[in-house]
């Protein structure tokens, strides 16, 4: 898997504190400052300040599940690679860290002849669009994710929740150190769900 950022609002602390305190006719002295203002405000519930702030995220090698459970998030925007133009003959399978070596060599024959029938109903004529129908749920796929902070951060408490699966979970706690690491004030609040997946997870 890889979880990739494409962009994100430059100097994001500093732009938001800077649209909270229009309301307040006031400025910030420093970065310093600014980062207990938006901290204070993430305490307060006062969120919406966050979505002025926005990232993009290429994410690639995950599976289908994976992607289904990320697109349910309306309030982010989605590009995904599309199983009707692209051609998924080189496709591989995600590998569920629950599948012994014996599993996943199952997994892999079904996957192969998947594809041989991929390859046969195109060949037929069929087109990609239909051949597709056969493919398994665990092949990989790619997307792009756009979402501003506020938005950001109900997925991460969503997603690195250890009530999540392990795959999106996997996506939110990269997701997470990305976004800590430029914009620390809105996130760091949310480091106690990414913890434990760094302990374990990575290690
Ligand atoms: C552990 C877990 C298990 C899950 N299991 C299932 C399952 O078995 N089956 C299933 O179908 N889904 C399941 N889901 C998906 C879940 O139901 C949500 O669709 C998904 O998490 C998106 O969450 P959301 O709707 O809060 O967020 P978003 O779509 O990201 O929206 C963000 C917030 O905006 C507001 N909002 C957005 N749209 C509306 C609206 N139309 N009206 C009012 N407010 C709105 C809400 O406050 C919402 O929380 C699961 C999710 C998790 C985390």
């Amino acid at each position: 898997m890889q979880v990739e950022l494409v962009f994100i609002t430059p100097e994001a602390e500093r732009h938001i504190a800077r649209c909270a305190r229009v309301s307040h006719r006031s400025a910030g002295k420093d970065l310093e400052d600014d980062r207990r203002l938006v901290r204070r405000l993430i305490a307060l519930g006062h969120e919406s300040v966050l979505e002025h702030a926005s990232a993009t995220f290429e994410i690639s090698g995950i599976s289908r599940a994976c992607a289904n459970q990320l697109t349910r998030h309306r309030l982010a925007s989605f590009i995904q690679e599309s199983q009707r133009y692209v051609d998924v003959r080189k496709g591989e399978l995600v590998r569920p860290p629950s599948y012994s070596e014996e599993d996943w060599q199952e997994a892999q024959r079904l996957l192969h002849q998947a594809l041989q029938l991929y390859e046969a109903f195109l060949a037929r004529g069929i087109p990609k669009e239909d051949a597709r129908y056969v493919l398994p749920l665990g092949i990989e796929t790619r997307l792009v994710l756009t979402a501003n902070f506020r938005e950001l951060r109900h997925i991460l408490r969503l997603r690195m929740s250890p009530e999540a699966q392990w795959e999106i979970r996997e996506v939110a706690c990269r997701m997470w150190e990305i976004l800590y690491a430029h914009a620390p004030s809105c996130f760091a609040d949310l480091r106690p769900l990414a913890e434990p997946w760094g302990k374990e997870g990575r290690a």
